[in-house]
């Protein structure tokens, strides 16, 4: 989970999870009001995350699953993973671009 790199407090599942999807750069502890970045290491680690769900649907396609089975196990892995995102949202002081 996120923790602030100014006052080493602890952010919340729901309140990573609120920062996750305004999709900014620039977030804001709840704590210490600081400044902190998403580092490029947990936006690296988050975007593998996000792409399971993708794999996981071409390995049903591969084994022809029916349509109806791929989709209800999209949406719940989809929904699996907004759920464990928070956990690899990692904070930096500074902003690390990814080029
Ligand atoms: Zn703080």
């Amino acid at each position: 989970m996120a923790q602030c790199n100014n006052c080493k407090h602890s952010w919340s599942w729901s309140y990573s999870f609120k920062k996750l999807f305004t999709f900014k750069d620039e977030v804001y502890c709840p704590s210490c009001q600081s400044a902190q970045y998403v580092s490029k290491q947990a936006r690296n680690h988050m975007s593998m995350v996000a792409m399971i769900p993708m794999l996981i649907c071409f390995i049903l396609i591969a084994f022809s699953v029916t349509t109806a089975i791929i989709i209800t196990v999209e949406i719940i892995g989809y929904a699996l993973v907004i759920l464990v995102l928070p956990f690899f949202y990692k904070l930096s002081n500074e902003k690390e671009y990814f080029f």
